[in-house]
């Protein structure tokens, strides 16, 4: 592969919007770039029989707008309708936001509540990466320098859960991301997902948090019920806020506790609805 026999000296170049700027201000420097959107096929949105496999040239907006993606996954094409600009969302990739691993990136958040995969392909031989072990730090991820991801696969939501998703922000890229899918039966919480990202390296599920909420009565599951202060306040404490040019620790987990809960509340309020948005 190509990658390969630059050893490091030329990087993967998609929709550019990353990459481009960090050459130009002098962050990252390569001898060449190798065009991933000259690879036929990539771009295509199809179905396997797990759900849905976004190649890694189909940009944000092709995403947003594929009829299969808004009908199996609802609620990441309206999550992709909210990245960026139309400028950005329609050159930027998928993949490539995973791969850049910015810390302030919504698809990144999202995709733990889908319990995405990545499909990476090495010289010699490819694997899966779940979602969440791609990104390990701000901008650095898993991948080998000669590994190239091909496809994002995002199963659909179990019949029954329904999703939502919070970004607040006052910059270019959110401050804050939250994810929440629930499922309920007989009235009660079956299982929920939680995820937080933006206001931390890394964006990460909240499992302390779907603890509290598993098996709650619905009913009771209005603001600030003490379930869902609990679920809340433990999030903000295991999102490990970091300050940054968005701002301080306490202020982002203040942000966490307060929109988690209207997440959730959201999620709960589409349940019923026969999507997961
Ligand atoms: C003004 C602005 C606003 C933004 N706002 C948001 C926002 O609100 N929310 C949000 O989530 N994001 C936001 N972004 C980020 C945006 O989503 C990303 O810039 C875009 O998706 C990156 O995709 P790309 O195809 O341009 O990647 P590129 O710039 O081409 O590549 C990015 C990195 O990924 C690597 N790479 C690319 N493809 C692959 C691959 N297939 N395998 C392995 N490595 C690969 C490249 O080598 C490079 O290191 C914003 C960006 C800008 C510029």
């Amino acid at each position: 592969m190509l990658l390969a026999q630059e050893s490091g000296a030329a990087a993967l170049y998609a929709g550019g919007t990353e990459l481009l700027l960090a050459m130009k201000s002098g962050l990252l420097a390569y001898d060449a770039l190798i065009n991933v959107k000259s690879i036929a096929g990539l771009d295509a949105v199809a179905a396997d029989d797990r759900g849905v496999v976004i190649g890694a040239s189909a940009t944000h907006s092709a995403v947003e707008r594929d009829a299969l993606a808004r009908e199996r996954l609802p609620l990441l094409a309206e999550v992709e309708h909210s990245v960026a600009n139309a400028r950005v969302r329609n050159v930027g990739t998928l993949a490539g936001n995973l791969c850049f691993a910015e810390p302030h990136s919504d698809p990144a958040t999202l995709l733990l509540i889908y319990e995405a995969e990545l499909d990476a392909q090495g010289p010699s031989a490819s694997r899966r990466i779940p979602v969440g072990e791609l990104q390990t730090n701000s901008y650095e991820t898993s991948l080998a320098p000669d590994e190239m991801v091909t496809a994002v696969r995002v199963p659909p939501f179990p019949a029954g859960m329904s999703g939502a998703y919070s970004k607040f922000g006052r910059h270019h890229r959110p401050t804050l991301g939250v994810a929440a899918a629930v499922a309920v039966e007989d009235g009660r919480v079956a299982d929920v997902r939680i995820a937080i990202g933006c206001v931390s390296p890394v964006a990460r599920r909240l499992p302390r948090s779907e603890d509290v909420l598993r098996g709650e009565r619905v009913d009771g599951l209005a603001a600030d019920a003490p379930a869902l202060r609990e679920a809340c306040r433990l999030a903000a404490e295991d999102a490990d806020a970091v300050a940054d040019l968005h701002g301080e620790a306490d202020y982002k987990a203040h942000l966490a506790r307060v929109f988690l809960e209207r997440t959730l509340l959201r999620a709960l309020g589409r349940n019923g609805s026969g999507g997961d948005a």
